[in-house]
């Protein structure tokens, strides 16, 4: 495979190709096939990009039809077809039957753009300018949304610039189990002299991805709502990577049964994999002035024309719900299992996860890297998450049938006995 000119121009800050040398060039559900003809599955799927897979056929169509029909590509925001379609879909399959009620903020494609949108109107909804974010979050890289992020390698590349605006707050879990650490928020919350600025909006993911795959607790969840609630903060869930059906539900907070006043989705939202992301808001914190956000790819219509399909294609019913919910359990009993076999072999391990965003934590980077490196040399691309990597993650299509969740699966298990027995 020629490599040679990927490795000379492409800059020092790519990721995922240091994992995976290898080139491809198609890929089909869950699986990837590089340019030697060798076939890979997929349990990184874009990092939670992919919850339909890859070239979903019904998808794809859509995409095929609307292209071959010379329909409009680029619009900057202005009204096309596609994005009534989109918004109309949004409303009736996804918002609607799940009693919420929001406006939609298209801002440029990507999460983090979502991200800045998000804090931006909670700043100006609320005239105040502190954003409460929580430990091991991720919320993306541009600055505003990088001052919401834990992690010190990305904060250190800002080249000494103040990250402003925002304090972290303990996640759930983060003090040990028989710690609320809501109790601390709401401590300062009471105290002025705490020392915490009033907060516009808090934050949160419900399940952290790129922190290692935490799941808040539902209760802890709810009790977050009724804080901020108590105290006129905004409660943003930035479901970007949880969101789009990967913990069994379309929006992740639905487990928790709270409403936020602001979402952010991308990554999934347009169910092929191209860029969009949404902002959705209580519609009376819509409090923008016309064009006081703005961005040339507001919208990508191409993408509102595959996310309409997938909505369409997997929301209509339940049934994409129910079959994440049994192959999330498939997946926790196996790395169950692993987890207790490392334990038993002297390498501490647990497994935690909610739906199909599951985790097996390995105790360090290392460990984890033996065995996504292992994995990948018999035919599997995973990766890891958590402050240290510690963290193998699973992050298969949603859609991935048996055989190839069970063939990843055996390939893990294989990999890990592997290097560790
Ligand atoms: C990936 C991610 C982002 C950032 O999205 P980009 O498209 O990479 O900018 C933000 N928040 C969460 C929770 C994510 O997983």
């Amino acid at each position: 495979m020629q490599t040679q000119i990927l490795e000379q121009m492409e800059s020092n800050v790519r990721t995922y190709s240091r994992s995976f040398p290898i080139v491809f060039t198609e890929a089909k559900g869950a699986r990837l096939t590089a340019e030697d003809g060798t076939q890979y599955i997929d349990f990184l799927a874009g990092a939670g990009t992919l919850n339909y897979g890859h070239n979903h056929p019904k998808i794809k169509q859509a995409l095929v039809d609307y292209l071959a029909g010379d329909n409009i590509v680029h619009s900057l925001d202005m009204w096309t077809a596609a994005k009534r379609d989109y918004l109309e879909t949004l409303e009736n399959v996804i918002l609607k039957p799940r009693g919420l009620d929001y406006k939609v903020q298209l801002p440029g494609p990507t999460g983090t753009n979502a991200v800045e949108a998000a804090i931006r109107l909670a700043r100006v909804a609320t005239g105040r300018h502190n954003i409460v974010s929580f430990t091991n979050g991720f919320h993306g890289v541009t600055m505003g949304a990088l001052a919401t992020t834990g992690n010190r390698k990305f904060r250190e590349a800002t080249g000494g610039i103040p990250l402003q605006g925002a304090a972290f707050m303990p996640f759930d879990g983060y003090m040990g189990k028989d710690v609320d650490t809501l109790d601390y928020f709401e401590k300062l919350l009471g105290d002025n002299s705490s020392g915490l600025d009033r907060p516009a909006a808090v934050i949160i993911e419900t399940v952290q991805g790129e922190g290692g795959i935490n799941p808040a607790g539902l209760d802890w969840l709810k009790r977050l709502e009724k804080i901020c609630h108590d105290h006129d903060i905004l409660l943003i869930v930035d479901d970007i990577q949880a969101g789009c059906g990967r913990t069994g539900k379309f929006f992740s907070f639905e487990h928790a049964g709270i409403k936020p006043d602001i979402v952010t989705n991308s990554k999934s939202l347009s169910g092929f994999g191209l860029p969009l992301s949404h902002v959705l808001m209580r519609p009376d914190l819509d409090k923008w002035k016309p064009g006081q956000y703005n961005g040339t790819f507001r919208g990508f219509n191409l993408a509102f024309v595959t996310a309409a399909a997938a909505m369409k294609q997997f929301w209509s019913d339940d049934t994409l719900e129910r079959d994440v919910q049994r192959k999330g359990r498939i997946v926790e009993e196996r790395f169950q299992k692993l987890a207790t076999w490392l334990s038993n072999k002297g390498v501490p391990s647990s497994e935690r996860g909610r739906g199909l965003m599951r985790g097996l934590d390995v105790g360090t980077g290392d460990n984890a890297d033996k065995i996504t490196g292992e994995a990948f040399k018999r035919g599997m691309i995973i990766e890891t998450s958590g402050h240290d990597g510690q963290v193998v993650k699973c992050l298969c299509p949603l859609t991935i049938s048996d055989e190839d969740l069970l063939g990843g699966l055996d390939i893990l298990e294989d990999s890990v006995k592997h290097m560790f027995g």
